[in-house]
This record gives C-alpha cells, structure tokens and sequence, in this order.
C-alpha cells in the first residue's frame, strides 16, 4: 500500500510539473522560532530555489528579524540550507533553515542535495582608515543614545557593532526606566522627587554606590523621558518595581517591553541622522597617543579597520555572558545561566584596562531571581510590580516579593530545590504585554483554576489555593501580615485562568566596570582622567553600588549615553 501511495505521489508530482512546463513549484513549511511559529514559502524553478520569503513569524525585532532579512536571501544565493546561523539569533536562523529543508522535501526534492556549504570567502583582510571626530565601540542603548547626542551637536560619529545588529542586552529590557519628577507621574498624582530616587538608589545599592553618579542619573531622569518623546518613542505609563518606594518605572503605553521598543526608535533615529554603523565589526584596542585616546582598532571577516577619532566613547555592556570573566570574580556564579545576549563579554573592560582605566565594584554582579532556566528567558520584575506572586514547591509564598533582586534572590535559592513559581491571573497578563512572550514561548503553565493550575505544576492544591485567598485578602485590606509586602498591591489574582512559570535565578547584571565621573570621562586607578575616552552604559562601574535596582540601568545609558554624546562632543570642539 505504502508502495502503491509513494508511486501514486510521484506520478501525480511529475504530472503536475509536465502541466505547468516547469513553471513553478511553491511549498509552504512552518519550523518552531525564538516567539513561536515561523512560516516560509519556497518557490522553485525544476530544482532551484527561487525565492525563500518569510510570511509568517513572531520573531524578536531586530535581532530574530535580522535573521528573516538575511537568511532567504543567502539560500538563493548559495542554493544551500547548510549556512552559519545568524549570531545572536540562532533560533529564528535554525527556524528558517528547518522550514525550507522541509519545504524542499515537500517540493520532491532531496534536501541533501542543499547542503553544500559556500566555499570560504576570500580571507585576505583589506585595510580601510576612517576619520571621524567620535567613534562609539557598542550600537547598544547607551551607544546609540551617545551617537543621536552627538551628531546633534554636529559632531561627525561612527558606531562600531560586533554583532549583526543593534542592541545587545538593551534589547532584551522589558520592565521599564527609572525616572523621578516626570510629567507621566505627575498625571497620575503620583508624588516622587530626585532626592527620593537618589535615596532608593543608594539605599537599594547598599550605599556602596557613588553618590555624585546616582546624583545625575536622578536629576537627569525626566529630561531623558522628554528626550525620548522627541525621538518618537515616548514613555507613557508607570508601575512599581522592587526597591523603589513609589511608583517610578516607566513603560511604552500598554506595558510593552521597553528594550526594543527603545531600539527600534534608536536605531531609526541613527538612520534619519546618516549615522554610519558598522556591523559584524569587533573592536579591539583602545588607539592611544601619549595619554590621549586617538581611535580605535576593530576587525570585519574582511577588513582591518583603524578609525582616527579626536573621541573615543565606549558603551561596549557588560560581562555577563562571559562565564570564564565573571566565575573569575565570583567563583559562586559558575554554572548559572545568564538572561545576558551572546555579546555581553566584556571586551570594553579588557580594552579599558589596557588603556590604564581603573575599574569599580567589578565583583558587584547581579543575579535575578526570575529566570525560566530551560532558554534563559528573564520574567520581568514588571509582573511582581503588576501584582504577580511568588511560590515555592508547597505552594506557599516565602519572601516580600517587591524586595531588592538580591534579597528575593537568596530567599529563593534557600527554597527546596532553589526554584519559585511566578503567580499570575489574567487580568495582569492583560495588563501587562511583556506576558504575551512567556505564553508564546511555552514557559507559562495555564489553568482556569488555581487548583487545576497547582496540579498541573505538581504543588499541593490546597496550600496553593490557601496562598492565594490569604494574599486576595491582603490586597483588599492593603496590608500583608505574613511579608510586610506594600506595593504592588492594586490587583488582587482573582480572574481566571491562572498562570504558573517556574523560574531560578541567574547572571542578569554586572554591575561594576570601568572607572568615570559624572561627565563620563574614563579615570585611572588613581582617579586622573584618561584624555579623550569616555564611556557610558553597563560598561562602567560605581553608579549601582552593590545592587541594581530594576529600571535603573535603562536610566543609565539613557542619561550618561547622552551626558558622554555631549562631553565628547565638547571635548572634540
Ligand atoms: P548593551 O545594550 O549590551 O550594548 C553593548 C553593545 O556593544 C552590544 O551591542 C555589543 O554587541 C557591543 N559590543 C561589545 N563588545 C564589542 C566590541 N568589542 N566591538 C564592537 N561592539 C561591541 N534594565 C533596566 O533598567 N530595565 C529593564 O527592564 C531591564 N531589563 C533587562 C532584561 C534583560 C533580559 C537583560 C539582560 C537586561 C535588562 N536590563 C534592564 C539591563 C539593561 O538592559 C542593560 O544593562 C543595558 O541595556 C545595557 O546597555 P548598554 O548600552 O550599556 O549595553
């Protein structure tokens, strides 16, 4: 029979190509991505491929999108499905991949016959020189902001990437920015000032942090909200968030996830400004005269760069997806996972210290307690300041979950089996669309119940069902006897169905880096200032002390991504 079917198959495919005189075949194939199905439809002409198109995805901007731009294109060219993932973005790559191999099976074509790999390309370097007036290492939040600051200030810049595109870990922020003072509060009679963010910060950070660099990121805060406005990408609602004693993050309208809505509004800002970024190009020395920062080196797969800069401005992030880097400085953190994008390696700080720039708080580096541990993926704090809980395996709540991250942290990793459950109900999840992601990923547990959802996590139903009516009864009476727990309280999780993920912690930030002050000007170990570099963003160290508070670094590179911008510009007259 299975005979009789595949020669039937055969038959009716040669006759279908014989009636269309090999006009055209088309096959559509659908692979799993990074946000859920991703579908492609194939067109070939006998055996080529003639055209690969996405027509289906849910991919991240700018990162799993890179991937759809790039991919298509590249298996018509090389007519092959055996091509290197797209850096950073390896799952929508494969999506891509896996789904024309099944297309070309389903056109009756051999996929073997597709995996021929493209003989190396020439890997004889040219040598390019570049003057610039600023060279920014790093198209990330602070970079990007560095770059728009600048060349609105009529300086000439250049940013260098060593990924294929913009954003690195500052795509990746979904809870919010940290702002004090601003319009969008002051709509919701919400009464906040720079001298109480100043004091959260400080205080959050275990008044290790330098008061002169918290000092600025507060008194800059709402001016860079306003600055956001006027690059098209305005900040319009606000919520709690762990450390913070009043309402103070600040979100996209519905919740969105802020990182790549910031990136995306960044990046089109560089294009309309004819800022030029080289991509897929590594950075590697700090260019010096004397002691003067003159340029930098940086490598393509093709050309060896050397840009003349009179400015030299890092925002190259942090390290918190360099294991050997950080276990090197807290031998406790080997073996965690990281929320942090394949980027985050810490070249800036190498690069820095080669250079003679002293470094702050290196050891300060921060884990997060909600990380779905199987791909990584951070819940954002935005669902605790939501309303969210958090439970252990019995189903019982066991810490104020609005405490700072290190606090709730260590509370969870003293739980049996040193995991959590994130509680939440619908109507956060409609609240909130940074949720969307976790649902579509398949990292949320779903029931109508409570009871149901406690089975199907595998917690004693009624502890669970116990946890949830004694919190509903907090929340309408304000008051949490069990933790003292007393923001994030207006919603009580009451409106089915219900939503468990089961999260740990992991490497999230690193908090210490290279030495600045409050103009961003690189210093030395011994406090001088390092002529012409300046840095900004994750790559610094001293403005967080030795605890981040959530929504705090996107207020960092915002603010000192726009201070470096304009000292750099100054110091370039
Ligand atoms: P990045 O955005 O990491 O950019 C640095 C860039 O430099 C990268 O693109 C990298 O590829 C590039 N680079 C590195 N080395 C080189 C080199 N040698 N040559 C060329 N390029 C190089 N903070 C908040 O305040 N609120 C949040 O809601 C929030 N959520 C987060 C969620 C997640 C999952 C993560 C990981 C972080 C979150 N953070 C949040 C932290 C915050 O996003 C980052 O600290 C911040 O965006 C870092 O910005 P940056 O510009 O300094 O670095």
């Amino acid at each position: 029979m299975k005979k009789i079917l595949t020669v039937l198959f055969f038959t009716g495919l040669m006759f279908s190509m014989i009636a269309c005189g090999g006009c055209g075949n088309s096959q559509s194939a659908t692979a799993k991505g990074f946000g859920g199905d991703l579908t492609v439809e194939v067109s070939f002409e006998e055996d080529k491929i003639v055209s690969v198109e996405v027509t289906k995805h849910a991919e991240t901007p700018s990162i799993g999108t890179v991937a759809i731009e790039t991919l298509p294109a590249q298996i018509v060219e090389k007519q092959s499905i055996n091509l290197d993932t797209v850096s950073g973005a390896t799952v929508s790559s494969w999506a891509i991949l896996n789904a024309t191999k099944e297309a070309i099976e389903k056109a009756g074509f051999d996929p073997n016959d597709y995996m021929s790999k493209s003989a190396a390309v020439n890997t004889q370097k040219t040598s390019e020189t570049i003057n610039v007036d600023i060279a920014i290492i790093g198209a990330g939040g602070a970079g990007m902001a560095a770059a728009i600051e600048a060349t609105q200030r009529g300086k000439d810049v250049i940013i260098i990437e060593k990924m294929p595109f913009a954003g690195g870990n500052t795509v990746k922020a979904t809870g919010g920015m940290n702002a004090a003072d601003t319009s969008v509060q002051a709509n919701e009679g919400i009464e906040d000032s720079v001298e109480l963010f100043t004091e959260d910060t400080l205080k959050g950070g275990y008044y290790k942090g330098n008061p002169e660099l918290v000092q600025v990121m507060a008194e800059n805060s709402a001016d860079a909200v306003e600055w956001l406005g006027t690059i098209g990408a305005p900040l319009t609602q606000v919520s709690f968030s762990g450390g913070a004693s009043v309402s103070r993050i600040h979100q996209p309208t519905g919740g969105a996830a802020i990182g790549a809505y910031l990136v995306e509004h960044f990046v089109d800002t560089l294009e309309k400004l004819g800022i030029d970024v080289k991509y897929n190009t590594t950075a590697t020395e700090i260019i010096m005269d004397g002691e003067k920062a003159v340029g930098i080196k940086a490598n393509s797969s093709d050309k060896e760069y050397t840009i003349n800069a009179k400015a030299v401005i890092l925002a190259t992030g942090g390290f918190g997806a360099n294991e050997d880097l950080y276990a090197s400085y807290r031998e406790d953190l080997k073996g965690f996972v990281t929320t942090n994008h394949p980027g985050a390696t810490g070249d800036g700080i190498v690069m820095a210290e080669d250079v003679g720039a002293g470094l702050i708080d290196i050891g300060e580096i921060q884990i997060h307690p909600t990380v779905h541990q199987a791909t990584s993926i951070m819940v954002t704090e935005g669902v605790r300041g939501d309303g969210a809980i958090l439970v252990n395996q019995s189903g019982k709540r066991f810490v104020n979950e609005m405490q700072t991250r290190d606090v709730v942290s260590a509370a969870e990793i003293a739980q049996e089996g040193g995991y959590a459950y994130v509680i939440f109900d619908q109507h956060l999840r409609e609240g909130l669309k940074a949720t969307e992601k976790y649902v579509t990923n398949g990292l949320t547990t779903q029931a109508d119940t409570i009871e149901e959802l406690a089975k199907a996590i595998g917690v004693d139903s009624s502890n669970l069902a116990s946890t949830l009516s004694t919190w509903n009864k907090a929340v309408a009476n304000q008051n949490d006897t069990e933790f003292g727990r007393t923001t994030a309280m207006e919603h009580d999780l009451s409106t089915g169905p219900y939503y468990a993920i089961k999260v740990a912690p992991g490497v999230h930030h690193t908090m210490g880096g290279v030495a600045i002050n409050t103009k961003t000007e690189v210093l030395t170990a011994e406090g001088d200032i390092i002529p012409g570099l300046f840095a900004a963003g994750e790559v610094t160290g001293g403005l967080h002390g030795g605890n981040r508070i959530g929504g705090n670094a996107v207020a960092d590179i915002v603010v000192f991504g726009r201070i470096a911008g304009e000292n750099a510009s100054n110091y370039v007259k």
